[in-house]
């Protein structure tokens, strides 16, 4: 097992990484045992994984379980009710446990969930998809959508441990997996080149990439996401790096409802859009301008984005949530593991990366 401390002072917890640990949580979970404690897990994967998870729940104690349906659109307010319903159903109190079990829309709806529930209950995360693994569980962001708006309603709320068992993605599509192996693929470009090597070393669209391999990848993207999340805990700078390739992102899985894209596949997208902005203005080497875009297409294909509107694309991209006074700040790539924060982008260096993702307009060195 590997341990990856999160060191934020009063609220340090550790990120613990192996094989089986599910079957751990007893002695993982130890501090808290004896605690009233709500389980709030993906229905889906409790389906797959009962057996494990009820075996090992049952040890902690005094347990209630809370299944919710998956996918963006029940990341709502509806189904928090349905959370607050059985937190009161099981009396949580203050001193009571939250244990989030799935993917990224269980974990940050549970984590709101006990974010707000009398003032805050703990929480802890048992991520079972690669991106969640990897990215949603580190951090503390937790929130639930708005009918009109991604994470508008949401806190900052520190899980107390995080328990990552990559078995769990023995069950998980391949399309779910590529969707995380695009943002370790996003932490490669921002911070460590030889995680952009070892992902290229990787199968062509990652089906059967050995699991040491991928147990060694998820260790490694976790430890730089610890690592900018202790210096910027609140998101006010730096954190902000993590943003690389979300800015085009947000915006495609806007103009398309949230439909056409996972998560993962619109940030593929967007890294090679930030690598093509940061290309036109001569801060990325065309060598690796190509390295990036081909990686991105290494990891595996993404649905089409030849048909959507430059101008519905803009307007998306101005609505950004780290936009300030008109001004959206982007993360360009300057070489294969640096990044810079820039926020004077124009709309025509947008159209014309918009244009080279699509492959109608080639970018000349
Ligand atoms: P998800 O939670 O919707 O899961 C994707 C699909 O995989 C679902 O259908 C789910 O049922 C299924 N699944 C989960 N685990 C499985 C398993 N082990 N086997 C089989 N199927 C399994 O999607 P996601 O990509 O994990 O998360 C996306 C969400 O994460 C978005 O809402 C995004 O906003 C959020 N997010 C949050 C942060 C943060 O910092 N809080 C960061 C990145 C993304």
């Amino acid at each position: 097992m590997l341990e990856i401390p999160v060191e934020l002072g009063a609220r340090r917890y550790v990120v613990s990484v192996g094989h089986g640990l599910a079957q751990q949580l007893p002695d993982l979970l130890a501090p808290f045992a004896g605690r009233r404690t709500v389980v709030v897990a993906s229905r889906h994967v409790w389906k797959s994984h009962q057996k494990t998870l009820a075996r090992s729940l049952r040890g902690l104690g005094q347990l209630h379980t809370c299944l919710v349906p998956d996918g963006e659109r029940f990341k709502n307010r509806s189904t928090l009710e349905a959370v607050y319903d059985a937190f009161l159903k099981a009396q949580l109190g203050r001193d009571g446990l939250v244990v989030a079990v799935g993917g990224g829309v269980v974990g940050d709806l549970a984590g709101f969930a006990a974010a707000s529930w009398m003032r805050g209950v703990d929480w802890v995360v048992v991520p079972t998809t690669l991106l969640a693994m990897v990215d949603s569980s580190i951090g503390g962001k937790v929130a639930i959508n708005h009918a009109r708006a991604k994470n508008m309603i949401g806190a900052f709320h520190q899980p107390r441990a995080v328990v990552i068992d990559p078995a769990f993605l023995a069950t998980l599509p391949l399309r779910e997996f590529r969707s995380g192996s695009y943002e370790i693929l996003k932490c490669a470009v921002l911070g460590d080149d030889a995680l952009f090597a070892r992902l290229l070393r990787a199968p062509k669209g990652l089906s059967g990439w050995p699991r040491p391999e991928v147990d060694n990848a998820i260790a490694t993207a976790c430890r730089i996401k610890a690592e900018v999340v202790e210096r910027d805990e609140r998101d006010s700078s730096l954190r902000y790096v993590l943003n690389l390739g979300h800015t085009i992102g947000h915006a495609l899985e806007t103009v398309t409802g949230y439909r056409r894209f996972t998560h993962g596949e619109a940030v593929g997208w967007g890294l090679i859009g930030a690598s093509s902005i940061a290309r036109q203005r001569g801060l990325l080497p065309e060598s690796s301008y190509a390295a990036i875009a081909s990686a991105v297409d290494h990891v595996g294909p993404r649905p089409r984005i030849s048909d959507l509107k430059p101008g519905r694309m803009i307007e998306a991209i101005s609505h950004d949530k780290k936009a300030h006074a008109g001004r959206v700040p982007f993360v360009l790539p300057t070489a294969i593991g640096r990044v810079i924060v820039q926020d004077d982008v124009t709309r025509a260096e947008i159209t014309r990366a918009l244009r080279v993702m699509a492959g109608r307009e080639a970018l000349a060195s």
